[in-house]
């Protein structure tokens, strides 16, 4: 049997089906695998979050039911144990994330392809071009070295983001090929366009700031945390968290606002502008906020508080001053578009779930093609949670292939 990439899923797909003693091949263009695994975490390999299952479907963007089986018969527990017995130490950091001691991202890219070659795996330079069929039945697949015949396939070829780690969506294709759906493919935990002010803030990073996404007047998400500035809009932890909530409409229908003071309430805040700028009083407005913001973001702080720069600031008035500090805990930012799928940590959409079976990973319309990671319709949040997504599905189908026979 073929296995069609050499990524998360893939590997340990090939594991788990050689370890049964099947005749496993991965197909891998790349030559070497895991290529984007290597890069995963800023090369640390954030492996999987340190929770309960039943919590983890709470930070499964899409189709958290299809996963469920798949996530208990194969949870994070039991991926701490694969690479702890393959001979990766994990350890637990903040936010439930697990990580490699060694902090080595290609410590467990070469923990799989060990483990998968000690069971017999071949890897081989070959790319999946199509599938083979008779009877709604896997017969073979054609690479572009030839055409080979097996009874399955799992294909694992992952999303379309990143395409320069070999992820270039192919999967899509010859998944449609065979009969699926594939439901729209859009960028996920991706920095976002947004208007111009954001270049003049280009470089400015904020900690402990509050960060609300809202699609109209209804809030969608909030959360406290770091984010940045960038030429084009907006990037960060908290910023990637909010884009995965933007499934609707355009990206334009959704709006930011930063609190950047979360920690006191309008009063406090208000009490505190009070204070400083009684203490600057014979100062200019322009002057009078460097205790209170950064240095960076004073000049579009004044500019959209509509208080001329120069006005001394005894001579504020409470309006003035109550507009500022309503800027201060709910300061806007329009958004423009997603940054492009290339940019995407991860790519939301894809195979069709309701065509698979959720716990073998066993395609419903054709016999001994199975599909696992990205290229599912499956996603989730920054975490952990996109390679688990890749481990458990692909050891679903890695377990089941050719289970019949
Ligand atoms: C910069 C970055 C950092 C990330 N960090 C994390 C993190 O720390 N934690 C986390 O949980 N997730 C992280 N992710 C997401 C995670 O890497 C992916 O969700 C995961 O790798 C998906 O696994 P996969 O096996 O489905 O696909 P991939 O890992 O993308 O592997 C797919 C493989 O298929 C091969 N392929 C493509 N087409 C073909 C074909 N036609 N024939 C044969 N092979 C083919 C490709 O060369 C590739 O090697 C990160 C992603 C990026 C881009």
């Amino acid at each position: 049997m073929f296995v069609a990439g050499g990524g998360a899923s893939g590997m340990m797909a090939a594991v788990a089906a050689a370890g049964r003693g099947l005749s496993v091949t991965v197909l891998e263009p790349n030559g070497r695998v895991g290529k984007k695994l290597r890069i995963t975490g800023k090369g640390r390999c954030n492996v999987t979050s340190d929770c309960e299952p039943q919590e983890f479907l709470k930070s499964i963007c899409s189709n958290a039911r299809f996963l469920k089986s798949s996530l208990y018969a194969f949870p994070p527990s039991a991926v701490k144990d694969f690479f702890s017995e393959a001979g990766v130490p994990l350890k637990t950091e903040r936010g439930e994330r697990v990580f490699p001691v060694s902090d080595n991202a290609n410590d467990i890219a070469d923990a799989l392809e060990k483990a998968a070659k000690s069971a017999g795996t071949v890897i081989r330079k070959e790319r999946l071009l199509s599938i083979e069929t008779v009877d709604g039945a896997v017969t073979g697949v054609k690479t572009d070295r030839g055409s080979f015949p097996c009874r399955a396939v799992i294909v694992c070829t992952g999303g379309r983001s990143y395409p320069g780690t070999g992820s270039t969506g192919d999967g899509y294709a010859i998944a449609e090929s065979m009969g699926h759906t594939v439901t729209p493919i859009m960028p996920s935990l991706v920095p976002l366009e947004a208007e111009p002010m954001c270049a003049q803030l280009q470089g400015l990073s904020l900690r402990n700031v509050a960060l609300s996404l809202y699609r109209g007047d209804k809030l969608i998400y909030r959360e406290q945390g770091e984010m940045l500035f960038t030429h084009f809009g907006v990037s960060g932890p908290l910023v990637l968290t909010a884009s995965t909530f933007i499934r609707q409409g355009s990206v334009r229908d959704y709006r930011l606002t930063l609190d950047l003071k979360p920690a006191l309430t309008p009063e406090k805040l208000d009490e505190r502008l009070l204070r400083d700028f009684s203490e600057n009083k014979n100062r200019d407005f322009v002057n009078s906020l460097d205790a209170l913001l950064p240095k960076k973001l004073i000049p579009v702080m004044v500019e959209r508080s509509g208080i001329p720069p120069r006005t001394k600031v005894n001579t504020v008035s409470r309006e003035q001053r109550l507009r500022l500090r309503d800027l201060i805990k709910c300061f806007p930012i329009r958004l423009v578009d997603f940054r492009p799928l290339s940019e995407a940590i991860v790519t939301a959409g894809g195979v069709d779930v309701s065509q698979i079976d959720p716990r073998t990973m066993e395609s419903k319309l054709v016999r001994g093609l199975y599909f696992a990671g990205e290229v599912l319709d499956v996603d989730g949040r920054t975490g952990g949670f996109n390679l688990q997504i890749a481990w458990s599905t692909g050891f679903a189908a890695g377990r089941s292939v050719l289970k019949k026979e």
